[in-house]
């Protein structure tokens, strides 16, 4: 298994991608292997000051802490900074 942080036009990556699949590479961005244990979130909030991508925020209506897995970048920053460990990645 190899993490690649890839920057660059999107043809250029989309080409890339495209490549390592011939190749039989199976290639999967690492937010989709973010998640949060919803029964063990508390709604807390610790993680949204650590989140630099947004990914992690509170609602001010609801005052719920919501996850957008698709601004999630991966860093892994709000596994260490999850009191109950709500937050996990998973390989
Ligand atoms: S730090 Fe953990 S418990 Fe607190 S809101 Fe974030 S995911 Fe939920
Ligand atoms: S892994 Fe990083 S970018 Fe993703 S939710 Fe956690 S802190 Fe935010």
């Amino acid at each position: 298994m190899m993490v690649l942080e890839l920057t660059g036009p999107k043809e250029e990556f989309d080409k890339g991608i495209k490549y390592l699949n011939e190749c039989g590479v199976k290639v999967e961005p690492i937010a989709r292997s973010v998640r949060r244990i919803e029964e063990i979130c508390i709604h807390c909030g610790a993680c949204t000051a650590v989140c630099p991508t947004g990914a992690l925020y509170i609602d001010r209506k609801t005052m719920e802490v919501i996850f957008d897995t698709e601004k999630c970048g991966g860093c892994e920053l709000c596994v260490k900074a999850c009191p109950p460990r709500a937050m996990e990645v998973s390989f």
